[in-house]
């Protein structure tokens, strides 16, 4: 990689602070006396180097790590790897296998061939990966305690002790239950094909379907149709059966089921018996009546053409309100009477069908499909194209934003993605619906099999639907701070919604369930309360393994039971002193399990004082406005940016990118110019510190007040990480600031105000910019890091704002003198005249920016004003118009206060100008014998003097 001059010095600069920092040991934290801040970043799966979206979500705690360290807080940032799962494992074989597609990805990482060999081993990728993690996390700046460091799985002996004992005490408290699961299977291997095992179909899962129940009127059978949404039940008005499928008859739970043969055996593998009994084809189904489930109607079986024996149980189930497919099937009937009577149906009866409404989908109405298929003009069932982007959209809007209709039993008024759980449940009760798995799309085994999905039996369960244990994970959310707090009421809703989580497969890398040593414990459930494990990963390791027991960890993180050595007893300590962490930040998609997860497991270990105190959230990252991706070659490694940016720059540029719960989005465009901004930057606190005048004018007052109210909005916007507000006040707005004062005292700072300015915005940027802070911070002849220093507090009876309506006059001041002169073509004027507005306007212009506030109207706001400027209303008419489009003025309030601000600043302006600066109020202007002066005093506005020059 090349590297031009300005990141040359980037580097340089950080690789001395690394180096210094080191030395220092300043982020090795251990238990004194002050308070603990305790923050960690989920640790990353280590099976390729760290990316831009690590970098994200790293940047973030580190920054709020160095925050909370200046505040004065003992402040621990530890950091572990994720070795758990079977990516490692696969990737090793395919590599021993010398697949083709891996080995690429081993060279596009820049690995030689040699090397790649090498990662036939899995053990290989264990000892290579998280060096290179370290080094990358500590090239971008991260402050970590790297003694506490540590990875999973049984090869790490310790951790493997740690996870058996928390799976022991799960399973004591009952949270911890057998059953089945399904899985994807291939029959030909004998084991379940994870992700990382598939030729085709990474991503695809079990995807559970509804089987609604229709005993047909007059028969023995029943029906079945599959379904994903069973919350429409209500809408149903007919049933859709292919004619020319042959289905079959089978028996299942004592039932005569119809379904395509498909289906039966997908049953059959799901471990269901299923008995054949016989064949009907669809067309002999067509005109009977059968009995829908939920709403018990008789409803007409109808012909459709795109029922699939493949999906579902190739029978359907037509909701014409919310499936654009049920619609347009019904519409093709109603035109086409002829094939109602090829089928010996009534067209009559067929066209008497209505449509019923059963859901609020937000902008579509509540018969979405109905409007989108007339709105896109969709002819008929056989446009397949259109009709799925149909379904696709009104699915979108429908099941998540839409709202069950009030009338409705049981689930009226509900969101519809709340009521499906209800719906389903509750038909399941009655016995008026089944469970059946189908693969969301193709998947293939690598050895070419096609795969299935199988229900596991003796599965383990973290029994997340325990209604007691949701319970307690409600309350550990609801006594924690977020961060945004935006984010809670779905982080509940998640919480309620969480199903039993099977927490074992059959292979891969990890720790054994300690009673049925066949399974190992994956990935997502190994990782739940590990964060206790930092207070003690450093010294763990110094006793002997075979002390490491329930009984040791019991007495560790419980307090049960009495300490075998004083080693115990310190660790005891360390976990006392440091527990329960105060902050952890990641991304938004580990909302769904990780995060919820590790509430449910901190309240089932540890008690209420040790369950976390804050969660931090941020959102996907792309890059230039794209989505990063491998296929469309903007995926960026954290060392590449990093590189080629400097770490300074890249946090910057990360942190601009977006807070809260927005998208953050990299700039390269911003990185490519910050990196020069702030070697800049650097050099101007050096050229400027301890330089200047002992004088001090109002101007250094004001620049005071301004360092004092950007110490204030940083501080705010550093509590609730919102980084990018912080950036925003401490570096731009703070530069723009310094260079005003600069320009207004001509370059003759007050030398001691120029230093605290300084100081101040070099404390500032210390957590944002650490390396650049650093150096600034010795240049200027600090000693020590600034780093640890303290973070700056602000003065609030220096903060002025009467100072800030002086200069905002003054730049404006200097925007329409030099307006004036080009109208009036004078290039060098003797005299400036400037006069002041008639008294009135004073409380005028503060009344009509309150006004303001609230309505935009201008009949509304001349209404208000009416009354008491009945006299002129004329000009009052014209302002308002005027104060709707742009800022009328300055509301100082009245002219002895602006009076004493354009004296204050008349010898600046004489300097500016190179003209005398004459001031008149507007009383002595009107008295003038000077016609010109009597009309000029009639535009003056509060703030905004009118202009005269000669
Ligand atoms: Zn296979």
């Amino acid at each position: 990689m090349v590297q031009d001059e300005v990141v040359k010095k980037h580097i340089e600069i950080r690789d001395k602070w690394i180096k210094k920092w080191q030395e220092a040991r300043i982020f090795e934290a251990n238990p004194d006396n002050r308070e603990k801040f305790f923050v960690n970043f989920p640790y990353p799966y280590v099976n390729a180097y760290a990316h831009l979206g690590h970098l994200f979500t790293l940047t973030r705690v580190d920054v709020f790590a160095r925050y909370k360290r200046m505040r004065g807080y003992n402040v621990l940032f530890p950091q572990g790897w994720h070795c758990t799962g079977s990516p490692i494992e696969t990737a090793a074989l395919r590599i021993k296998e010398r697949e083709e597609k891996q080995w690429r990805i081993m060279r596009d990482m820049g690995f030689t061939d040699e090397e790649i060999e090498r990662f036939a081993d899995p053990l290989e990728w264990v000892r290579y990966f998280p060096k290179e993690f370290k080094k990358d996390f500590t090239n971008m700046g991260a402050g970590i305690d790297w003694r506490r460091e540590f990875i999973t799985t049984e090869l790490n002996p310790y951790y493997d002790r740690f996870i058996k004992w928390q799976f022991r005490k799960l399973r004591e408290k009952g949270f911890i239950v057998k059953g089945k699961h399904p899985v994807v299977w291939c029959p030909n291997c004998n084991r379940p094909i994870g992700d990382h095992a598939r030729l085709e179909g990474e991503g695809e899962v079990p995807q559970e379907f509804t089987l609604l129940k229709f005993p047909v009127e007059g028969e023995d059978y029943m029906l079945i149709a599959a379904t994903l949404r069973p919350e429409t039940v209500f809408g149903q008005t007919n049933l859709w059966v292919h004619p020319r499928i042959e289905y079959v008859k089978a028996r299942i739970n004592n039932e005569t089921w119809v379904l395509s043969k498909e289906a039966a055996i997908k049953l059959e593998q799901q471990g269901r018996r299923v008995e054949i009994l016989g064949t009907v084809k669809g067309e002999e189904l067509i005109g009977k009546k059968a009995i829908a489930p939920m709403i018990h109607k008789a409803i007409p079986i109808l012909p459709s053409y795109f029922c699939s024996p493949e999906r579902g149980t190739g029978i359907v189930t037509s909701v014409p309100s919310d499936a654009p497919d049920d619609y347009i099937g019904l519409k093709d009937l109603w035109n086409n009477p002829e094939e109602c009577e090829k089928y010996g149906l009534d067209p009559e009866e067929v066209r008497k069908i209505e449509i019923v409404k059963i859901i609020d989908s937000k902008d579509l109405g509540d018969e979405p499909a109905v409007r989108i298929v007339e709105e896109w003009g969709i002819k008929n069932q056989h446009e397949r194209e259109k009709l799925e982007k149909a379904k696709k959209l009104v699915y979108k809007k429908g099941f998540y934003e839409g709202v069950m209709k009030k009338n409705l039993p049981l689930v009226g008024g509900m969101p519809v993605e709340k009521a499906k759980e209800v719906v389903k449940k509750h038909l399941i009760d009655k016995n008026e619906a089944d469970i059946m798995y189908e693969l969301s799309g193709r998947v293939v085994c690598r050895c070419g099999t096609e795969g299935i999905v199988k229900i596991v039996e003796d599965q383990w369960f973290l029994n997340y639907s325990n209604p007691e244990w949701k319970r307690l994970a409600h309350e550990a959310l609801d006594n924690l701070k977020l961060y945004p707090e935006s984010i809670r009421e779905q982080f509940h809703y998640v919480i309620d919604w969480l199903n039993d989580w099977a927490c074992t497969r059959e292979y891969g890398l990890g720790s054994r369930l300690p009673w049925d040593e066949k399974w190992v414990i994956e990935s997502l459930s190994d990782s739940t309360v590990y964060m206790a494990y930092y207070t003690i990963s450093h010294k763990i390791k110094e006793l002997p393994l075979e002390e490491i027991n329930d009984e040791f960890f019991d007495y560790v993180f419980l307090g049960i039971g009495k300490p075998k050595r004083d080693e115990w007893r310190q660790l005891r300590e360390e976990f006392l002193y440091w527990y329960p962490f105060d902050f952890r930040n990641s991304g938004k998609d580990l909302l769904n399990n990780h995060l919820p997860f590790m509430l449910f497991n901190h309240t089932a270990i540890f008690p209420r004082e040790y369950w976390p105190r804050g969660i931090g959230i941020n959102g996907f990252l792309t890059v230039d406005g794209e989505k990063m991706s491998k296929s469309k070659g903007n995926f960026l490694l954290m060392r590449q940016v990093v590189e080629q940016y400097g770490p300074d720059t890249t946090r910057i540029t990360i942190l601009s990118g977006g807070e809260g719960i927005d998208d953050c989005n990299w700039d390269s465009k911003l990185a490519e110019s910050m990196k020069t901004k702030l070697l800049e930057w650097l050099e101007s606190i050096e050229k400027l510190y301890d330089k200047g005048a002992s004088e001090k004018r109002r101007i250094d007052e004001w620049m005071l007040s301004r360092i004092n109210k950007a110490i204030i909005d940083t501080t705010n916007a550093m509590e609730e990480t919102l980084f990018r507000t912080a950036i925003q006040r401490a570096f731009f707005d703070y530069n723009k600031d310094l260079s005003w004062y600069l320009r207004r005292t001509r370059n003759k700072p007050n030398r001691e105000i120029i230093n605290k300015a300084l100081e101040t915005q070099v404390l500032l940027l210390a957590p944002i910019i650490p390396f650049m802070a650093e150096e600034a911070w010795s240049r200027i002849g600090k000693q020590g890091f600034v780093s640890i220093a303290q973070w700056p507090k602000a003065e609030t009876n220096a903060i002025n704002p009467v100072l800030d309506k002086e200069e905002e006059m003054v730049a404006e001041l200097l925007r329409d003198i030099a307006k004036a002169k080009d109208l009036a073509k004078i290039e060098q004027p003797r005299e400036i005249i400037l006069i002041g507005p008639d008294e009135w306007l004073y409380d005028f212009i503060t009344r009509i920016e309150e006004i303001l506030e609230r309505t935009k109207n201008p009949r509304e706001i001349i209404g208000e004003l009416k009354k008491d400027y009945a006299d002129r209303m004329q000009i009052v008419v014209r302002l308002v118009k005027r104060a709707i489009k742009q800022k009328l003025g300055i509301s100082f309030k009245n002219w002895s206060e602006e009076r004493e601000a354009l004296m204050d600043v008349k010898d600046f302006l004489e300097e500016e100008f190179k003209a005398k600066i004459v001031v008149l109020s507007n009383e002595e202007a009107k008295n003038s014998e000077e016609e010109i002066l009597k009309k000029k005093a009639e535009q003056a506005l509060p703030g905004k003097p009118a202009i005269l020059l000669r």
